[in-house]
């Protein structure tokens, strides 16, 4: 159908810059319509495009697209290999600017329990060999109240990067300005191992530890649960001797670096929160006072427990107090822990990918009622898990755009 045939009336013309001696026609493809706007509504899909150069000849659609597409790819192209050449070289430029160890923290105001990103980058980007880094947290007073171990966090393809410690401040710590300190150490020969450290540099930083209020609950305990609790016991000895073999294990493996999901539906109720200032009334008219390590879901007996994250089973076995338990690994230091479970899916040294079903909820172990028992664990301080689902825990652009200053950027994102 065209023009020519006298089936369709013109209706549109317009002209394509650069290339003025193209037109481009909608014509109808069948019926003859004097009202344009209820011809589009109506009959929408019986518009049929022609293009014809400047003698009215018709032409190829198929072909000219094919032009149009590869003309506009390889401009875009062009532009797009400038833009990416100029900002390689910006940033080489800045890379080189760096003249001094950095160290930043993310979030740099939290709360207590809250878990942050010591960052430590040192200058030029270059992660020197040989050097084994710690980062510790000090209060006002001077005290040591969370410590990790560094491990190596790449920025970028060019081979730049950093060095990353997860650490939280406990949930017990008064709030106040904490004094980040970086201490490089050369890495010892074997004999020496365990001995005096050799500092080779040092850098610090601040962050802002918040007030926060955290529950009381009491906790009343029937003569079993009593003695779980009470009674010692070698088998929970070397139990609580291999948990914290696994917490106080550093590695290098980056599996997630979140944000997290929660282990069954964000909105399930919560039973305990992480931080309550739990008493526990035991059988026998005494007490004992514990802070709650983590987050308990009130699930029935048998629902589904997810991976929140991607990560590596690093405990999956029954324990005395804890029942059925599984550890997962995420980050260099970060576990996260999953307790009182009904049935454990998982064997240890299992790689598993967000959303997989660990186990099903249970009510085995030092248990009062089915529940999930939720704990994250950063550098072996228990810290909340919902600062790990709020955001990501190591953001790499944030870092960048701080390290770079490229645009003003809230500590608090
Ligand atoms: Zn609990």
């Amino acid at each position: 159908m065209s023009r020519e045939q006298g089936v369709g009336r013109k209706i549109s013309k317009c002209n394509i810059l650069p290339y003025p001696d193209l037109n481009i026609q909608c014509l109808p493809t069948r019926g003859a319509h004097s009202d344009l706007k209820s011809y589009f509504i109506g009959n929408l899909s019986k518009f049929k495009l022609k293009i014809f150069d400047a003698a009215h000849r018709p032409i190829p659609l198929f072909p000219f697209f094919i032009f149009c597409f590869l003309s506009a790819a390889f401009l875009h192209a062009g532009g797009v290999k400038d833009k990416q050449a100029a900002l390689d070289k910006a940033q080489a430029d800045e890379w080189a600017a760096i003249g001094e160890p950095r160290v930043m923290a993310f979030p740099a105001v939290l709360t207590p329990g809250e878990a942050c990103a010591v960052i430590y980058v040192h200058p030029q980007g270059k992660m020197p060999e040989g050097l084994d880094g710690r980062a510790a947290l000090y209060n006002e007073a001077g005290k040591k109240i969370a410590e990790a171990a560094l491990f190596p966090y790449p920025l970028d393809e060019a081979g730049h990067g950093a060095q990353a410690a997860i650490l939280s401040p406990p949930s017990t710590c008064t709030p106040g300005k904490a004094t980040i300190r970086i201490t490089s150490m050369t890495k010892r020969p074997s004999q020496n191992e365990g001995k005096a450290e050799s500092a080779s540099g040092t850098a610090s930083g601040t962050i802002i530890i918040a007030e926060r209020k955290f529950a009381a609950e009491n906790i009343p305990l029937n003569p079993s649960n009593t003695s779980l609790r009470t009674e010692s016991d070698p088998k929970k000895t070397a139990e609580s001797a291999r948990l914290w073999a696994i917490l106080s294990t550093t590695g290098t493996a980056i599996y997630s670096t979140g944000p997290f999901l929660t282990p069954v539906p964000a909105d399930t109720r919560r039973s305990s929160f992480f931080g309550d200032r739990r008493v526990y009334q035991y059988s026998n008219g005494k007490s004992d006072t514990a802070v709650h390590a983590g987050i308990d879901y009130a699930v029935p007996k048998g629902t589904p427990v997810h991976a929140p994250a991607d990560g590596k089973v690093a405990l999956a076995c029954p324990r005395i107090v804890t029942g059925n338990s599984i550890i997962l690994e995420h980050l260099p230091g970060v576990y996260s822990m999953y307790y009182h479970l009904e049935t454990i899916n998982v064997q240890e040294g299992d790689s598993v990918r967000t959303g997989d079903i660990i186990g099903l909820s249970g009510s085995t172990g030092l248990s009062t009622g089915p529940h999930l028992h939720w704990e994250i664990r950063a550098a072996t301080e228990n810290t909340d898990p919902d600062a790990f689902t709020a955001h990501p825990i190591l953001n790499r652009e944030l870092i960048m755009e701080k390290l770079f200053a490229i645009s003003i950027s809230s500590d608090l994102k």
